[in-house]
Parts: structure tokens; sequence; C-alpha cells
């Protein structure tokens, strides 16, 4: 059965993702393949667009702008956060340093600043937002989604949701 990649299919690929300047910023080709329902929003839009009509071994290479990708760079997403807020409760805290704030909104990713004794600046822009990204994507496998995923919105087993 040869499928392409439409609406209600769950597709698994493996991808390399770098910078403007080529630098690589994650790779799974060494590990499982990442699974997703297509049609659903699950992928940036213009990734999806991309893959739609695609079949198994097919290889793409999408570039998005960071308002395709993950928004621009906002000035003013820096906060004071008290310590005890940061989930995992690190020891050490470093400028660069990825870390998740427990907000009422639930556990949010940023960066850290600058820390001091209680409280720490964190940068809450998405460590990829104002970044042109280059996706190389190459198509593992095609396969019809299950009623229960169309009813999530998910793709589940390897590569998906787990539940
Ligand atoms: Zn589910």
């Amino acid at each position: 059965m040869s499928h392409t990649v439409q609406q209600d299919t769950v597709v698994s690929f493996h991808y390399r993702l770098s910078d403007a300047e080529g630098n690589e910023l994650e790779n799974n080709f060494d590990a499982q393949p990442t699974a997703y329902l297509h049609g659903h929003r699950n992928l940036f839009q213009a990734m999806e667009a991309a893959l739609e009509g695609k079949q198994v071994g097919d290889e793409l290479e999408v570039t998005l702008t960071p308002e395709q990708a993950y928004g621009p760079l906002r000035d003013n997403a820096c906060q004071k956060v008290p310590i005890k807020h940061l989930l995992g409760k690190p020891r050490k805290l470093q400028a660069g340093q990825l870390v998740k704030v427990n907000t009422e909104k639930g556990a949010v990713d940023g960066t850290v600043v600058k820390a001091g004794r209680f409280m720490v600046d964190v940068d809450f822009n998405h460590p990829l937002a104002g970044k042109t990204l280059t996706f190389a994507i190459r198509i593992a496998d095609i396969r019809e989604a299950s009623a229960d995923e169309r009813a999530h919105g998910h793709a589940h087993g390897p590569g998906g949701h787990q539940h």
C-alpha cells in the first residue's frame, strides 16, 4: 500500500534542524523518528504544507522564517522569578541555562539571564525564537490514523504521544 502524507495520516520522520548559519541544533537520525498526526496543526503550518503529498523515503528541506516557526524575539520577555519557583530545584544557575518555571499556566521554559541569591532573571522567549530554521526531513513511515488518534488530535505510540 503506498500512502502519501494527507489529512489524518500518522507520519514518522527523521530530521536535522539547523539555524541560518548552518549550525546543527537538533538531529534525531540516530534515534526513533518523530511521529505526528497530519492535518491537526501538530507541526508548524509551513512544515505540514511542505510534507503534504510526500511518500515514505522522500527527503525534503524546509526553511522557516521566525514568523513561521517560534516567532520573533520579544524584548519584554524578561522577568524576575523567585528561585524557589524553578522546577527541578537546580543547584547552580548560570546565564544561558535552560530552566522550567512553575507558573499559574503550568511549567514554562525560559533561559537564565542572571541569577541572584533568591531571584533569577529569566528570559521567556523560546530558545529558538527569532531564528530562521531549516529542517532536513526524511520520511520513515506513513500510516492511517486510528479513530482514537483522530479524536485526540495527535499520534499515539512510538515517537508520538504516550498515555
Ligand atoms: Zn491521545
